[in-house]
């Protein structure tokens, strides 16, 4: 038997289709959405997944500009930036694309950042109003995936959760969530003894650990939903490659999401609805 797929690429078209209507809706008011993104000017890796932010931002009809932060950029000059885009009316959303230049605080960048304009729900201030269970943007990655998870009509309420990976912006938040769908959760880590135990037990695995084909076919549970966040780059291989062995592990889960095509166009989507929302559409 073999695994049927959460097609993330799918379900983001039509997402990115339903935020193209809003903003043609928000343009009609006169409002002109707008997603700014800072930037370090030295990371290829961060400057290439900037560019392709921009580029879905501009088929979605939404305005984005670029701040690209050097080494010669202080602390202050990098805080006075974020006030004012937390001032400026006609910016709407702002992303701090991680990792900053090494002589930058990101926490405290984070800090600054006013929560109704982190359209990316990674600042201390909306990471706090997910535990709290009150409204405010939500991580795009996790958020991603419950979408996903939702379409393909699969309800975590009473089923037993294993996220594997703890990390602020992925595993954490991943967990939150799917606490708050009243799934029963458990957060794996690199401390974690008896990990394929634990995910032979779950009825729903989220793999979001960044370590190449980790999780494998005999560590699923017959039927389980398999959700693969990881993107890795391995030697040899072309393209990104998830955290799931995809070749066994689909051969027994009930559900699973590929690499490319699934996590990752949902983070996307996630991002440019979250920007939309926060331009009041
Ligand atoms: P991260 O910050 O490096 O966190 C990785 C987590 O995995 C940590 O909590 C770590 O545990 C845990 N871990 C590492 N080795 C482990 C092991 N052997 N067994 C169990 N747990 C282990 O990574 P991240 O930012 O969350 O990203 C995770 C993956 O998702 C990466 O492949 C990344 O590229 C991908 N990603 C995808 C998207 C997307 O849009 N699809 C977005 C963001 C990230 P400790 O805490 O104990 O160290």
């Amino acid at each position: 038997m073999s695994a049927q797929i959460l097609d993330g690429l799918t379900v983001s078209k039509l997402i990115r289709e339903e935020v193209r209507q809003r903003v043609d809706a928000l343009r009609a008011r006169g409002v002109e959405p707008r997603l700014d993104v800072v930037v370090a000017a030295q990371d290829p890796a961060s400057l290439a997944y900037v560019r392709m932010k921009r580029a879905w931002c501009e088929k979605a009809g939404i305005i984005s500009e670029s701040y690209a932060v050097d080494e010669s950029w202080t602390q202050s000059k990098l805080l006075d930036l974020i006030r004012e885009l937390n001032a400026n009316p006609k910016v709407h959303g702002v992303l701090v694309q991680h990792p900053l230049p090494a002589q930058l605080d990101e926490s405290e960048v984070l800090l600054a950042l006013g929560p109704e304009k982190d359209v990316d729900g990674i600042t201390p201030a909306s990471l706090g109003r997910l535990t709290a269970d009150l409204p405010g943007f939500r991580c795009a990655t996790p958020l991603g995936i419950m979408t996903l998870l939702k379409h393909y009509g699969i309800d975590p309420a009473g089923k037993r959760a294993l996220v594997i990976g703890r990390s602020v912006i992925l595993g954490k938040p991943a967990a939150l969530m799917l606490l708050q769908l009243n799934a029963t959760v458990t957060i794996a880590h690199s401390r974690t003894h008896d990990l394929p135990e634990r995910c032979r037990e779950a009825d729903i695995v989220i793999a979001a650990v960044g370590r190449a084909e980790m999780v494998k076919g005999d560590w699923i549970k017959p039927g389980a939903v398999v959700v693969d966040a990881g993107y890795n780059k391995v030697e040899g291989r072309s393209g990104d490659v998830g955290d799931v062995d995809f070749e066994s592990a689909k051969e027994v889960a009930g559900w699973i999401t590929p690499v490319p095509g699934g996590v990752g166009p949902m983070t996307v989507a996630s991002l440019l609805s979250n920007a939309v929302s926060a331009a009041g559409g």
